[in-house]
């Protein structure tokens, strides 16, 4: 015990004096005690204390089978011990090659409408993934001889990364004002939030209000627009935002008349979160671009992929003199040890039957989130899959936000520390997004810890 006490105490003074944690105000950090977390194993998270925790929100959103899985630690061992890094540029190599016939079949094959994703772009993280695909969109146009086409529609409330094109097409003010002087124009769609709807309207009397102001845009201004981005059917980091139903298809439908491309950005939504593999396939839409990042090596190792059509990767051929080339790669792009891991991710969601064994659990999570509704404080409840936002507002009738300033979705976050779950805010949004493989059991009591957190911090 005082061993450990030691060890946690110099690891925190370290910590205070050599780190800079993301999205952190680092003035508050140094005045905090943290958790130190040292283990995993399935849906659960030890500190250096030996206490155990559930990961609530999938060590922000990748772990998808759970940690310390087997089968994805053998993959890994097995390939550090042939190679663990060999270069893209000029070279290839039996991981990113079976890794990319792995993706383009697992997002052909779950498509009834005929699907054309067959070129697999990697590279490390969500925010190149989109990066990537904004530039192909753009260069597309180019190769096509419509040089007028470059610029991007985009969504409010939208997030893509923290990369400079990233936050050009991000809608989220708060983290994206204070960048505004270098960030390209884009042009803003309203964001598909029922609850606060931007136009004032009533859900079953709006007609999806959003998309006629999108095809406003788009009719006004599709000459200009490369491509639109969009997080499928759950806006992530806005606030678990998720779309009514039908909305997304009609997104599709809007980008194919005004001749826009559509990319969408599964980096949160894919390898299952929202409860089947993607997103768009909820709606049987078929993207010209998809970003996926986070859960495609089940939350081991950074990686990302940029799959597109062939007709986009066509117009990118000719001779090298006449500058076609996509000139864009990162040096870790493709890592060999990532790939393995994500084809051991990809493997067991088969072996497992992850996703249709999730249906259940899903069912229960709204059931157990319908509980928490009649709280005071609970403004809205939003849920797909496995993907759960719980706003809490100081004013259920008025729906009036609690201030910023407060911090209450910290708070919660806090006290639900305390039982035993690590979740983590968005303003005042809690969080809920567990690994797929998480058992029925640990979603009840993930589920009745939050409510307690709520009731006591909101009471
Ligand atoms: C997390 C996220 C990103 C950015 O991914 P990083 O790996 O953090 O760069 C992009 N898009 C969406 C929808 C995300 O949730």
């Amino acid at each position: 015990m005082i061993k450990f006490q030691s060890v946690k105490n110099h690891i925190e003074k370290l910590d205070k004096k050599y780190l800079w944690h993301p999205f952190t105000q680092m003035k508050e950090w140094a005045e905090e005690n943290h958790l130190i977390i040292t283990e995993g194993r399935g849906s659960f998270l030890k500190d250096i204390t030996g206490k155990w925790y559930i990961d609530g929100v999938s060590s922000i959103w990748v772990t998808v089978h759970g940690h310390r899985k087997k089968e994805i630690n053998d993959a890994i061992k097995d390939q550090v011990d042939k190679i663990s890094h060999s270069t893209l540029l000029g070279l290839t190599h039996p991981p990113a090659v079976i890794l990319a016939e792995k993706l383009v079949k697992l997002v052909v094959a779950r498509r009834a409408v005929p699907l054309r994703l067959n070129r697999v772009f990697y590279s490390d993280n969500g925010s190149t993934a989109v990066e990537i695909g904004l530039k192909m969109a753009f260069q597309y146009w180019r190769h096509k001889g419509i040089k007028s086409k470059k610029t991007f529609l985009s969504l409010n409330n939208g997030y893509h990364g923290d990369t400079i094109g990233a936050v050009s097409v991000g809608g989220v003010d708060l983290f994206h004002n204070i960048f505004s002087p270098l960030l390209f124009k884009t042009y803003k769609a309203p964001s598909p939030y029922c609850y606060r709807c931007e136009p004032g309207k009533e859900l079953r009397s709006c007609r999806l209000y959003c998309l006629q102001a999108m095809e406003k845009i788009m009719h006004k201004h599709h000459k200009e627009i490369a491509a639109l981005i969009i997080e499928p059917l759950v806006q992530g980091a806005g606030g678990m935002i998720v779309a009514p139903a039908g909305y997304l298809k009609q997104v599709r439908k809007l980008c194919s008349k005004y001749d826009i491309l559509m990319i969408a950005d599964e980096v949160a939504t894919g390898f299952g979160r929202t409860g089947k593999m993607f997103a768009c396939e909820h709606e049987n839409v078929s993207p010209d671009i998809l970003c996926i990042a986070k859960g495609i090596t089940g939350g081991y190792l950074p990686l990302a992929a940029t799959i597109t059509t062939e007709e986009i990767y066509r117009a990118f051929l000719g001779e090298f003199r006449e500058l076609k080339t996509f000139f864009h790669g990162h040096t870790y792009t493709g890592n060999q040890l990532a790939c393995a891991a994500a084809i051991a991710n990809i493997d067991l969601f088969k072996k497992e039957k992850t996703l249709q064994k999730m249906r259940k659990k899903i069912e229960s999570l709204g059931k157990e989130l319908d509980k928490i509704k009649e709280f005071q404080h609970v403004g809205d409840i939003r849920q797909k899959g496995f993907m759960a936002g719980i706003e809490l507002v100081k004013n259920k009738k008025t729906k009036e936000p609690y201030p910023l300033e407060e911090k209450m979705g910290w708070k919660v976050c806090l006290r639900a520390r305390e039982n035993g779950l690590i979740i983590r805010p968005l303003g005042n949004v809690v969080v809920l997004m567990p690994p797929l493989s998480i058992s029925q059991q640990e979603l009840k009591s993930l589920v009745r810890i939050t409510a307690e957190a709520v009731r006591v911090v909101t009471g």
